[in-house]
């Protein structure tokens, strides 16, 4: 999917299921798109899972990782459901090891397809183009400057390198326009 199209489809799923605001509530995204929560010991290797079965499913994420990161996975799996999962009466699995968010330009390596538009669906459902331009302006930040970065990641719960890379993929896409 383009990535005009992602962006496009994420606003629009947080319209829908009335979580379009700073935080985004993700939790209550998954609930409403009929997605159960689970925090669970996975280990050091496994971010997150999703089974999907016909238009229900369930995410577990895991319950060691700091609060920001199960936001981030929580959200890359809601974006494989709303992407990749067939709805088919047969269950599905996901499972995610070590979910990276990577810059545009990097991740076309060593990573498949569905990976990389699941982190670029879950950053933009996490920090929606339209919320982040909406703080940016209220609070007159100059986004070169890190403190900046630091108080939208804030404000937006996100890491700051998550939240230093939207800002980038954001102005990338600014210039396309
Ligand atoms: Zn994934």
């Amino acid at each position: 999917m383009a990535r005009q199209n992602l962006e496009e489809r994420a606003e629009k799923t947080l319209r829908d299921s009335d979580c379009y605001r700073v935080p985004v509530p993700i939790h209550h995204v998954a609930e409403r798109l009929n997605l159960t929560l689970e925090a669970t010991a996975l280990g050091d290797k496994v971010s997150g899972m999703l089974v999907v079965q016909g238009n229900e499913g369930s995410i577990g994420y895991n319950s060691a990782h700091a609060r920001v990161r199960q936001r981030f996975t929580i959200s890359h799996e809601i974006a494989h459901y709303l992407l990749h999962a067939r709805r088919s009466g047969k269950a599905q699995l996901f499972i995610d090891k070590q979910i990276t968010y990577r810059r545009d330009e990097q991740s076309s390596t060593g990573m498949n397809s569905d990976e990389i538009e699941a982190n670029k669906l879950g950053a933009a459902l996490l920090m929606p183009r339209g919320l982040v331009q909406q703080e940016v302006r209220a609070q007159d930040l100059d986004l070169d400057d890190n403190e900046a970065i630091e108080i939208l990641a804030k404000k937006f719960q996100v890491s700051t390198v998550a939240m230093g890379n939207r800002l980038q993929n954001l102005r990338m896409l600014a210039y396309e326009n």
